[in-house]
C-alpha cells in the first residue's frame, strides 16, 4: 500500500505584493521611469513591475548613501549601529512567514526552504553581525579599523533576501552605508526589506535599493562615489567587474561560482551520504554556488551507492512551492531553464548516461526533475562547468589520491563534501582540497560566524565571521 501525500499549500493572503515597485532612496520609495515585470517563476504569473534603474537613479541613491554616511552613520557609536541590527532583526524575525511566502512567490523555492533556512538564517546574519559593531576594535583587524564609506551591492537570485543580508549587516555593523541592487528576477524581498529599513527607523540613505538589470549593476561598480563592491554571481561579471575596477582606488569582494566535489570513501555510511548528497545537489534546485555538483565515489561502494540514491530521488516530491511537502521547486527563469537543459543536452551528446525518477512536471512555469548522470568523465562539460540546476554528475576513483586530483581539477575551489568513517581520512583529504569551505560527513552548512568564499575562480575574499568584516573596514590611524 502506498500513501499519497494531501495538499498542505501555505496561504499567500499574509503577503501584500503592490502593482508596481519604485527605488528606495534616502528613505522613501521615488517612482521609477521604466519597468519590467517580475513572475512567479511556478505558475508564469506576473506578480508586479519593478523599475529599471538608470544612470540618474543610481547619482541619487549614492548621493543619498554618501550623505548619510557623513552626517549620520559614521557619527554615531558601535553600540548605537548595533540597536538599529538588533532591531532590524527582530522585525525579520517578526516577519519570518511574510518574507518567506514572498520569497517562495518570486523565486520559486519551496516554502520547506524559504521558511526553515532562508528567514532564519538571514536573522541570525543580523543578529551576529549586531553584535560586532561595538567590537570592531577588539577584532585583531588593527587598532580603530574604519569604515571605507558607500558600499556598492549587487546580488544574484537563487538565495535573494540570504544574499541581501550577508551584504547589508556586515557593511551596516561596520559603519558603511549601502546602495544594493538585487537579481532582476528576484527584487521584491529586497524591496520588503526597504519597509523593514523605514520600521525599524533606520536613518535615510544609509540602505538604498536600486532595482534594474545588469546595466544598473553596472553603473553602481562605475560610479565614483562607491568606495567598495560586494558582488555574488557569475565568474563572467565577477571577471567584468574586476576589469571595470582595476586602476581605481574601489575594494572588493566576489563571491563567484563553483563545481563542488562530493567525494565519498568506500568507508562511508551509505544511507547518510545519499541524504547529504540529495543535500547537496537538490537543495534550493541546486542553485546553490556551493552545490556538490560532482560526485565523485569510491569504485568498490559506486554501484550500490547509485541505486540507494535513485530509491531516494523517486522519493523527491517536485510541485507547487507553496506546497509545505514539496521538496524541489521551480527554477527560477526560463532562462536558467535554458542553460540547465542545454548543459543536459551536452551529458547526452558526449556519452554520459542521464537517470530521472518519474516526475509529473506542471506543463505552466519552469521545471527540471532531479536529474542524475553516470559514466561522466572529465572532459565532459557537464564535469567542468557550472550547471546550476538539479543534475549531478557521478565520477569514479580507485585510490585517495585519485579523488583528489579529480576534486581539485576545476577552475573554481568554492566548496567539497568528504564522506569517511575515519577521522584523519577526512583529516587529510580536507588539507588536499583547494575548496574555501569542506564539509565532512555532511554538505550544504551555513552559519554567519563561518568565513565563506572561493579559491581561483570562485572569488576574492570572505563572507561571514571575522573575515568577513575584515573587507568592510580599513586601518585606522
Ligand atoms: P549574474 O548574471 O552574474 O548576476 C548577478 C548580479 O549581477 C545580478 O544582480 C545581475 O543583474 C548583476 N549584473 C549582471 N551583469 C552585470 C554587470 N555587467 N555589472 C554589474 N552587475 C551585473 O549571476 P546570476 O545568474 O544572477 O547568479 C548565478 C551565479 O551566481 C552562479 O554562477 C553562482 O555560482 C553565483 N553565486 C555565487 C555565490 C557565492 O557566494 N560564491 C552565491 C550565489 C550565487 P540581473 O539580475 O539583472 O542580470
Ligand atoms: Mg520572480
Amino acid at each position: 500500500m502506498t500513501f499519497e501525500y494531501a495538499p498542505a499549500p501555505e496561504s499567500r493572503a499574509i503577503v501584500d505584493i503592490k502593482p508596481k515597485y519604485g527605488h528606495f532612496i534616502d528613505g522613501e520609495f521615488l517612482p521609477g521611469k521604466k519597468h519590467f515585470a517580475t513572475i512567479n517563476p511556478a505558475t508564469e504569473e506576473v506578480l508586479s513591475q519593478i523599475s529599471l534603474g538608470g544612470l540618474s537613479d543610481v547619482d541619487k541613491a549614492v548621493a543619498a548613501a554618501q550623505k548619510a554616511y557623513t552626517k549620520t552613520w559614521s557619527k554615531l557609536s558601535g553600540k548605537e549601529r548595533g540597536k538599529y541590527l538588533y532591531r532590524i532583526a527582530r522585525i525579520l524575525q517578526e516577519r519570518a512567514r511574510e518574507f518567506a511566502v514572498l520569497e517562495t512567490l518570486d523565486n520559486g523555492k519551496p516554502i520547506r526552504e524559504t521558511r526553515d533556512i532562508d528567514i532564519p538564517l538571514v536573522a541570525a546574519h543580523f543578529f551576529y553581525h549586531a553584535g560586532w559593531a561595538d567590537k570592531l576594535d577588539y577584532a585583531g583587524l588593527g587598532k580603530s579599523p574604519q569604515p571605507h564609506g558607500v558600499a556598492g551591492q549587487i546580488i544574484p537570485w537563487n538565495f535573494p533576501l540570504l544574499m541581501l543580508a550577508w551584504k547589508v549587516a556586515p557593511a551596516l555593523a561596520t559603519g558603511n552605508t549601502v546602495v544594493l541592487k538585487p537579481a532582476e528576477t528576484t527584487s521584491l524581498t529586497a524591496l520588503l526589506f526597504a519597509e523593514v529599513c523605514q520600521q525599524a527607523e533606520l536613518p535615510d540613505g544609509v540602505v538604498n535599493i536600486v532595482t534594474g538589470d545588469g546595466s544598473t549593476g553596472a553603473a553602481i561598480v562605475n560610479h565614483p562615489g562607491i568606495h567598495k563592491i560586494a558582488f555574488t554571481g557569475s565568474t563572467e561579471v565577477g571577471k567584468k567587474i574586476a576589469r571595470a575596477i582595476a586602476g581605481t582606488n574601489k575594494k572588493a569582494t566576489l563571491e563567484l561560482g563553483g563545481k563542488g566535489a562530493n567525494i565519498v570513501f568506500d568507508d562511508a555510511p551509505l544511507d547518510e551520504t545519499v541524504e547529504g548528497i540529495v543535500n547537496g545537489i537538490f537543495f534550493n534546485q541546486g542553485h546553490v554556488c556551493c552545490a556538490g555538483s560532482r560526485l565523485i565515489l569510491q569504485e568498490g561502494i559506486a554501484d550500490e551507492l547509485i541505486e540507494k540514491l535513485k530509491v531516494r530521488m523517486a522519493k523527491i516530491r517536485v510541485g507547487d512551492p507553496l506546497d509545505k511537502n514539496t521538496d524541489l521547486g521551480a527554477i527560477n527563469s526560463r532562462e536558467q531553464l535554458s542553460k540547465i537543459q542545454e548543459l543536459a543536452s551536452a551529458g547526452d551528446a558526449e556519452g554520459a548516461e542521464r537517470w530521472s525518477p518519474a516526475c509529473d512536471l506542471s506543463a505552466k512555469g519552469f521545471w527540471f526533475a532531479p536529474t542524475i548522470f553516470t559514466g561522466v568523465t572529465q572532459a565532459h562539460r557537464i564535469a567542468r562547468e557550472e550547471i546550476f540546476g538539479p543534475v549531478l554528475s557521478i565520477l569514479s576513483f580507485r585510490t585517495p589520491q585519485e579523488a583528489i586530483e579529480k576534486a581539485n581539477n576545476t577552475p573554481f575551489g568554492l566548496s567539497a563534501g568528504v564522506w569517511s568513517e575515519k577521522g584523519s581520512r577526512i583529516l587529510w583529504a580536507t588539507q588536499q582540497l583547494r575548496a574555501g569551505v569542506v564539509w565532512a560527513n555532511t554538505f550544504n552548512k551555513f552559519d554567519p560566524a563561518s568565513p565563506f568564499g572561493g579559491y581561483k575562480e570562485s572569488g576574492w575574499g570572505r563572507e561571514g565571521g571575522k573575515h568577513g568584516l575584515a573587507s568592510y573596514l580599513k586601518e585606522g590611524k
